[in-house]
């Protein structure tokens, strides 16, 4: 039988990231890829990470901490999530960072994101990334990949300790010893109807913007033997995606975070602008229809960044999937909501936000805590039909600060490691953008420096 000292399942950011800190630790390592690329989600991401400190946010005068990155995980989480997860990526996200520039991996731009107090979205192109984490993995022999290989099942040994992998090669069964541990990597399930049936019935209006192989393979395999399941509840699509929008053309606008509002079918409001896009998403999920629609005005259109997966409004524009007009009368007609609410809907938003808080409901920002909304009343004006996507699950196996997976006692499932979007527990009942990608980075890494360190028998 082959053996290897790691056996990691899946190469998105979370299993590259854990291929290459094994790696360059000496280990033996197999990774095992379900598709014919490397990936996942990943690469279909909008890119941002989330890190608190950095040398992007000092050159442009950002103060920042580890502790407020830390609260405001946990209070977006809703102080559900576990608090030494978050300060276990608090301890190592800056670590992380540098890891990740000493590796190739090139930081673009800073944004201010969903659920961050400060600017804290530090960019990557996913795909450039991934190549990089791939390109040292090229360079060490000890590390191999093997595509179109879908792990299958777990297996136990004698000692009850996880020490094999059952996977497919070439269209036959094989089994592969991990010496050191099983790591899974796979992702999420935002691909599988059935799991989502099962545990996000809410979400069935939404569209699936996911990596392929986000099947829960992984959750399943973890499940079989024992497996605690943490954050299910909590499964949320997320807001500002175009109706139109798919895996490959993903249009979406996030013009609320630079100070539009989101209004249904009836012409009004229906919550704070500035909350996660995935409590966003919830709520207009909800509203007759489901549809409602982004609205802004110059002042916001001005605020666009050219290139930017969120904030690129022009692109909208390009693509023809947004309504330019001169008033909100012709705003009204384009999006067939009754003027006269529409005029109220704006003119009462702008007199709130004027006094300092808007009374409807309670908007003093333009994303979580930070930057000061303006009135919409410069003209040209735009609306963007927008939606819901299911891009990723962000709930699942339970592990610890090490990355071992547990039973529902706490207690640690031996040989077993899991890190990424397959895991539960970190965002608890919130989601703050780059975090996803962080944890990925921070206990994909933390998981092998454990694995590693013991030995048994297969
Ligand atoms: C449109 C979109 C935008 C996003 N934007 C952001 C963002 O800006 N910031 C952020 O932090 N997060 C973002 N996310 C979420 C983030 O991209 C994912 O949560 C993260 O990339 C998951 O990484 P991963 O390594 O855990 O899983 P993936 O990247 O999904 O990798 C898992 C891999 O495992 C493989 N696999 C699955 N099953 C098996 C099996 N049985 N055997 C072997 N291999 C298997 C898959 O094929 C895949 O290659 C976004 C997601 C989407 C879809």
């Amino acid at each position: 039988m082959e053996s290897f000292e790691l056996v990691i399942l899946g190469g998105g950011f979370a299993g590259m990231c854990a291929a290459v800190e094994a790696g360059e630790s000496g280990a033996s390592v197999l990774l095992l890829e379900k598709e014919s690329e490397l990936g996942g989600s990943t690469v279909l991401s909008s890119g941002y990470m989330a890190f608190a400190g950095t040398d992007m946010q000092e050159k442009k005068g950002i103060e920042d901490s580890t502790q407020s990155l830390v609260n405001d995980l946990i209070e977006v989480g809703g102080r559900v999530n576990k608090k030494e997860l978050i300060d276990s990526y608090g301890e190592h996200q800056l670590k992380t960072y540098h890891w990740l520039v000493d590796h190739g991996i090139e930081f673009r731009t800073l944004q201010a994101v969903s659920g961050h107090s400060v600017p804290r979205g530090h960019t990557i192109d996913p795909h450039q990334g991934i190549q990089s984490l791939y390109k040292v993995v090229k360079e060490l022999p000890n590390v191999m990949i093997r595509f179109n290989a879908p792990a299958k099942r777990l297996l136990k040994n004698d000692m009850g300790r996880i020490g094999q992998v059952l996977y497919e090669a070439n269209g036959k069964e094989q089994i592969v010893a991990a010496t050191k541990g099983v790591l899974i990597a796979s992702g999420g399930f935002a691909k599988s109807e059935e799991l989502l049936k099962l545990f996000a019935p809410q979400l069935n209006g939404a569209l699936r913007i996911s990596g392929e192989g986000s099947h829960g393979d992984g959750l399943q395999m973890a499940w079989e033997h024992g497996a605690w399941v943490p954050d299910l509840p909590y499964l949320s699509g997320t807001y500002g995606f175009h109706p139109s929008a798919n895996s490959v053309v993903k249009s979406q606008g996030l013009a609320f975070y630079k100070g539009g509002i989101i209004v249904n079918q009836l012409g009004v409001r229906f919550i704070d602008e500035s909350l996660s896009y995935k409590v966003l998403g919830n709520a207009a999920l909800r509203q007759p229809e489901g549809i409602s629609y982004q609205i802004w005005d110059q002042t916001v259109m001005e605020k666009a960044v050219a290139d930017d997966p969120l904030y690129d409004f022009d692109l909208l524009k390009r693509r023809r999937l947004l309504y330019q007009v001169d008033t909100i009368d012709e705003l009204a007609d384009c999006i067939d909501v009754p003027v006269k609410v529409l005029e109220h809907t704006i003119t009462t938003y702008n007199s709130g936000i004027q006094s300092g808080t808007e009374p409807e409901f309670g908007r003093k920002s333009l994303t979580h805590n930070y930057g000061k909304p303006t009135p919409i009343e410069k003209a040209p004006f735009y609306a963007f039909e927008s939606t819901v996507a299911m891009l990723a699950t962000y709930a699942g196996i339970a592990v610890n600060t090490k990355g071992q997976v547990l039973n529902p006692y706490d207690e640690p499932i031996s040989g077993l490691y899991a890190a990424g979007e397959v895991t539960g527990g970190f965002h608890g009942a919130g989601y703050v953008t780059g975090s996803s990608l962080g944890k990925c980075a921070v206990f994909g890494r933390l998981a092998v420096l454990d694995a590693l360190k013991k030995e048994t028998k297969v």
